[in-house]
């Protein structure tokens, strides 16, 4: 987090507020500086989405939600198999179910129509990196899903850069409301996450989200964490973009020249990085002949010894610049350079990594 950011939190959690107001307030405020008609504080973008899905359910009655699971499971939400994630169990979290369309090469718009002909009550969208590029655009499923009264939720947590997809996905895209993490590249508190988009669907999450006395009550959010997130959000958009880019493509170059000076390894730049945003990644290939450490030892020794914590995939090492500081480049260009050169430094596996 950014000083001010901490800075904004302290005042904020030994105040009295009317929490309630706060987030209306607040709320607005986002809205404003993201150009959507509404916003929705939550404690991270896989909560907002949560609350979002109970809103829906229940149109924004506190009342109802003490009802659900209203109807076990008739609650559908449409998703292409090719953007699974971890992050979409809060569908089931809400006790609504997920439907899985398409297959692992993409979605079809007839497989789209027959899976809402077949009885479905709301999509979710989750702008993944994909190199199969046969999967429905956002275009195309806002397009099916609008005239059929199906909403549209972005799971867009991970989505900045560019800032502009803040306000992208809902007022140019036409979705009816995207989901951020304030814990990622806004730098805000780590359990902050917000969604902006149509006001009616906001207004049904404050009067349903906590705190509450309703489902949701779980997921709360804190006044500290509002004002937090607030000043973030406010300083983010004051950044230089291309700057940031930039900063980012001078790290990856560094890292790529110095790493690919050792015998035995093979260093690039992969670009777009793993959420597919403009930003780009280090990619290290190791000859097992010449260091023997596989890449994913390579990447336990990283988390478990310096705590960097790097993607293995295949034989590659992924090494991701955001949000590093300048200073912290310098350090992770020397410890993997260090692993690297010293692969018998130890012996016996290292723990392995927990799954981010
Ligand atoms: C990180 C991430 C989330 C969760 O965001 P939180 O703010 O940590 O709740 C959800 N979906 C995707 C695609 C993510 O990358």
């Amino acid at each position: 987090m950014r000083k001010r950011t901490l800075d904004a939190m302290a005042p904020a959690g030994t105040e009295y507020h009317d929490v309630f107001a706060m987030q209306a307030e607040l709320g607005d405020h986002i809205a404003a500086l993201t150009r959507n008609d509404g916003a929705y504080i939550a404690n991270g973008a896989a909560a907002a989405l949560a609350i979002a899905f109970l809103a829906l359910m229940s149109d924004g009655d506190a009342a109802a939600t003490a009802q659900l699971p209203m109807d076990r499971g008739g609650f559908r939400v449409l998703i292409q198999r090719s953007q699974r994630t971890p992050y979409d169990a809060v569908v089931r979290l809400v006790g609504a179910s997920l439907v899985e369309i398409g297959d692992d090469n993409g979605t079809s718009v007839g497989q789209l129509v027959e899976a809402i002909e077949r009885g479905a009550r709301a999509y979710l969208f989750v702008p993944v990196r994909d190199d199969s590029a046969s999967s429905l655009t956002l275009d195309e499923v806002v397009t099916v899903c609008k005239p059929r009264g199906i909403p549209v939720l972005v799971d867009a947590a991970a989505q900045l850069p560019p800032a502009s997809n803040l306000w992208r996905y809902t007022t140019e895209l036409g979705a009816d409301a995207a989901a951020f993490s304030g814990g990622k590249e806004v730098r805000g508190p780590q359990n902050s996450g917000f969604l902006v988009g149509r006001r009616d669907l906001v207004e049904a999450c404050r009067a349903i989200g906590p705190p509450h006395q309703t489902l949701a009550r779980a997921l709360k959010v804190s006044p500290e964490v509002m004002a937090g997130l607030v000043a973030a959000i406010e300083d983010y958009l004051l950044e230089d973009e291309d700057e940031t880019i930039a900063q980012r493509e001078k790290m990856v170059e560094m890292w790529v020249d110095s790493w690919d000076a050792i015998p035995g390894v093979e260093a690039f730049r992969d670009f777009p990085n793993v959420a597919g945003q403009p930003c780009p990644r280090a990619a290290v290939r190791i000859d097992f002949d010449r260091i023997p450490l596989s890449s994913e030892e390579l990447a336990n020794r990283l988390w478990h010894f310096e705590r960097i914590a790097v993607a293995s995939e295949g034989d590659l090492v992924l090494v991701n610049p955001s949000p590093v500081d300048v200073g912290e480049a310098d350090i992770i260009l020397d410890r993997l350079a260090y692993h690297l050169q010293n692969p018998a430094a130890h012996t016996g596996p290292t723990p392995q990594r927990p799954d981010l």
